[in-house]
C-alpha cells in the first residue's frame, strides 16, 4: 500500500484517533474524515457518569470533552466534513457518496461508524420521556430529565444502566434498574463482581429487578408513565433510559458486500475482505488474543480497543510491520468505585480474591490452567497494572501466591 488519499467514514473516537496518529506518524497525503454529528470527535465516557452539568451541550462546559481541539484538524491539514453522512460506497470506482451529493474517491477507506443503541421494538417505545444514550444531544436531553427529579426506570443493567443509575442517585432521583438476566453486567463481568456491584447499588437506594423482561411502556397524560414487565407488573416512572446494548452501524459495509457478522469482520490488522478498506472501533468484529470462545472473535466496545485498532490501521496504511495488540481492558466509574477490568471474562475459571470489598480496594483474578484469563479490580490500580502485564506476557501464575495478602504483586510478576 502506498496510498495518497485516505477517507475515513465516522468522526468518533476511532476515526479521530486514527487521523491524528496517521498525520503524526508522517503521512503527507490527503486525509478526509466525514462525520454525521455536528461536533468534532469528543469523549463519550463522561456522558453517562455525571448529571446536572450539561448546560446546552454546545459550550462544552457540559459533560463532553473534545478528543482534539476542533482547530487541530485544520492545522494538521485534515479535511473534516461534519454534519455529513456517507450514504453509499462503490468499491469498483473506489468512491463514497455523501448526503449532500458530493462524491469522494479514495485509495484507502477506513470505516469507523461505531454502534448505536439497540431498539427493542416494544409497544410505546416512542413515547415522550423514553431515552437512549449515545451522543451529546442524547446526554443533554437525559440530563434535563434526570435533574427534573422524575422517577427513573432503566431498562438494562449493563454499563450505561449502572453508570447512569449511580449518577442519578447522587441527584436523589428514585431509580429502578430492570435486567432480564439473573444478575447485573452479565455480559461482561463475573458473578462475584456482579454481586458486589449489586449490593453497592442497593445500599445507595436503587431498586434492582433481575430476571425481569420489559415488554412495553404505559402512557400517562401523553408521556411515559411506567414500564410494563412480562409478568404484568408496571413499574411507575416519569423517565425511562433504555440501555440494552449497542448494535454495529454496518449497513454501508453490508450494502457494499463486505464480509459482516455481528460487526464488520476484520483481521488482527483491521483489514476487511476488501484490501482497500480497513475498519476500526465499535463497528468491527475482531480477533482477540487468548479468547477461547466465539472463534476467538468479538466486538470489543471500548475506548482502549478503538485506540489500539487505530494504531494498527495506521501501520497498515504506512506499510509498517504489525505491532503487538494491547490487552483488552475496560473501565467504569460508579459512585466512588473505579472499576477496571483487564482481559475478557469468559468460559470457566477459578477466582482468587485479593483484598476485601468491605475495606477498600480489591481484585478478582480469574485463572484457567495456571494462567490469568482476566482480572476485575475495584479501586485497586496496582492490581490492575500487574494483571494487565501478566496477561500481556501470558506468564504462569500461582493461585496460592496470589491468594497470599502478604505477597508483593510486583515481585510475583518478576518471579513469573
Ligand atoms: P463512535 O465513537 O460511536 O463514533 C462513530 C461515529 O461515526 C459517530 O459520530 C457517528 O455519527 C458516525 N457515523 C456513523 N455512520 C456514519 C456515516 N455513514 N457517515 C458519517 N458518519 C457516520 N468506553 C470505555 O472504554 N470506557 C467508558 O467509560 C465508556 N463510557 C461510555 C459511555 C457512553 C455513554 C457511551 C455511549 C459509550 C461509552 N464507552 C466507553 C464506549 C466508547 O465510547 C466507544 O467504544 C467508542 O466511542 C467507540 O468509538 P467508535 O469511533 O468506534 O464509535
Ligand atoms: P451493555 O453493557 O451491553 O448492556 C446491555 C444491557 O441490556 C445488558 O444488561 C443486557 O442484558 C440488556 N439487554 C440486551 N438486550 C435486551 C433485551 N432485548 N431486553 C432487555 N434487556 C436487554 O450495553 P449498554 O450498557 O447499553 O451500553 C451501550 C454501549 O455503550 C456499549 O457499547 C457499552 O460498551 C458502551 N458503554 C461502555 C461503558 C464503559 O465501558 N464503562 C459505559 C457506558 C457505555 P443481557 O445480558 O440479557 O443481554
Amino acid at each position: 500500500m502506498s496510498p495518497r488519499k485516505v477517507v475515513v467514514v465516522g468522526a468518533g473516537h476511532a476515526g479521530g484517533t486514527f487521523v491524528a496518529l496517521l498525520r503524526r506518524e508522517g503521512f503527507d497525503g490527503e486525509i478526509v474524515m466525514v462525520g454525521t454529528e455536528v461536533h468534532a470527535p469528543y469523549h463519550r465516557p463522561p456522558l453517562s457518569k455525571s448529571f446536572g452539568v450539561a448546560g446546552d451541550g454546545e459550550d462544552w462546559g457540559g459533560p463532553a470533552k473534545w478528543l482534539y481541539d476542533p482547530a487541530f484538524y485544520q492545522e494538521q491539514g485534515i479535511d473534516l466534513h461534519l454534519s455529513e453522512t456517507v450514504t453509499s460506497m462503490d468499491r469498483g470506482s473506489r468512491s463514497v457518496t455523501l448526503s449532500d451529493g458530493a462524491v469522494l474517491d479514495y485509495d484507502v477507506l477506513v470505516l469507523a461508524t461505531g454502534a448505536e443503541p439497540r431498539r427493542l421494538g416494544l409497544l410505546g417505545e416512542d413515547l415522550e420521556g423514553i431515552h437512549t444514550l449515545r451522543d451529546v444531544g442524547d446526554a443533554v436531553r437525559l440530563d434535563e430529565a434526570i435533574t427534573s427529579g422524575r422517577p427513573l426506570a432503566i431498562v438494562g443493567g449493563g454499563y450505561i444502566g449502572l453508570e447512569v443509575a449511580a449518577a442519578a442517585r447522587v441527584h436523589g432521583v428514585d431509580v429502578t434498574v430492570i435486567e432480564r438476566e439473573d444478575r447485573l453486567l452479565a455480559r461482561v463481568a463475573s458473578p462475584a463482581l456482579s454481586e458486589m456491584l449489586s449490593e453497592h447499588h442497593l445500599t445507595s437506594g436503587t431498586t434492582i429487578l433481575t430476571g425481569a423482561q420489559t415488554v412495553g411502556y404505559v402512557c400517562d397524560a401523553g408521556r411515559v408513565g411506567g414500564v410494563r414487565l412480562a409478568d404484568g407488573t408496571v413499574i411507575p416512572c416519569g423517565t425511562v433510559l433504555v440501555g440494552a446494548g449497542a448494535v454495529p452501524r454496518q449497513a454501508l459495509a453490508e450494502q457494499a458486500g463486505l464480509e459482516c457478522g455481528n460487526g464488520i469482520m476484520v483481521d488482527a490488522r483491521c483489514r476487511t475482505s476488501d484490501e482497500s478498506i480497513l475498519a476500526i472501533g465499535d463497528v468491527t468484529n475482531r480477533p482477540v488474543d487468548g479468547l477461547e470462545m466465539m472463534d476467538g472473535r468479538m466486538r470489543v466496545e471500548s475506548i482502549p480497543s478503538a485506540v489500539d485498532q487505530a494504531r494498527h490501521a495506521v501501520d497498515v496504511v504506512l506499510d509498517r510491520p504489525a505491532q503487538n495488540h494491547e490487552v483488552p481492558w475496560f473501565w467504569s466509574d460508579q459512585f466512588d468505585l473505579k472499576i477496571k477490568i483487564a482481559g475478557i471474562v469468559h468460559g470457566d475459571y477459578e477466582t482468587v480474591q485479593r483484598g476485601d470489598p468491605a475495606r477498600g480496594g480489591f481484585a478478582l483474578y480469574h485463572l484457567r490452567q495456571g494462567r490469568l484469563v482476566a482480572a476485575e479490580t475495584v479501586n485497586a490500580p496496582k492490581d490492575f497494572m500487574v494483571a494487565k502485564r501478566m496477561l500481556s506476557t501470558g506468564c504462569p501464575v500461582e493461585a496460592e501466591a496470589l491468594r497470599d495478602p502478604e505477597a508483593d504483586l510486583k515481585l510475583l510478576l518478576a518471579a513469573a
